[in-house]
């Protein structure tokens, strides 16, 4: 019968489609947040979801990185949601000391910066890490003027 043939060949796609693997939990848990989390927090919100081990937070959380899905805030000890592509260049994250709001910029120039120290001084970097602390804008203006 050709009809059964169809049957079980949809089946067998709609299985495939319905795999949601712990990083596409994790993604769509930091998605979810408003600021960087840390790996506990993911751990607390996955739990219901049957991820019981920071090791499997810590393992998906890797491979998003690896991925260039997410970033590490090293100041805050927190992941957040990569803002998009941005392959070489090196992202700044302003991180309001206020409201715990984080922002992701592409600035080319530091990345530029970098390179330029790079070749001044032979020092080769693996890893660059460019977090601004302060006050958001939304905090700044909040000040009470009148
Ligand atoms: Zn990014
Ligand atoms: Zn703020």
């Amino acid at each position: 019968m050709t009809s059964s043939a169809i049957d079980a060949k949809g089946k067998t796609l709609q299985k495939q489609a319905k795999r949601v693997t712990h990083a596409d939990r994790v993604l769509s848990y930091l998605k979810e947040q408003h600021r960087p989390v840390s790996a506990y927090d993911i751990l607390d919100g996955l739990r219901s979801d049957g991820v019981t081990a920071s090791t499997t937070v810590y393992r998906a959380l890797e491979k998003l990185l690896d991925d260039g899905r997410v970033h590490r805030i090293e100041s805050l000890n927190a992941w957040t949601v990569c803002c998009g592509r941005h392959d070489h260049d090196t992202p700044v994250f302003a991180i309001c000391d206020d409201c715990g709001n984080v922002t992701e910029h592409v600035v080319s120039e530091f990345t530029h910066s970098i390179a330029n120290l790079s070749e001044r001084t032979g020092f080769a970097p693996n890893h660059t890490v460019l977090e601004i602390h302060g006050r958001c804008s939304d905090c700044n203006t909040g000040v009470p003027a009148h």
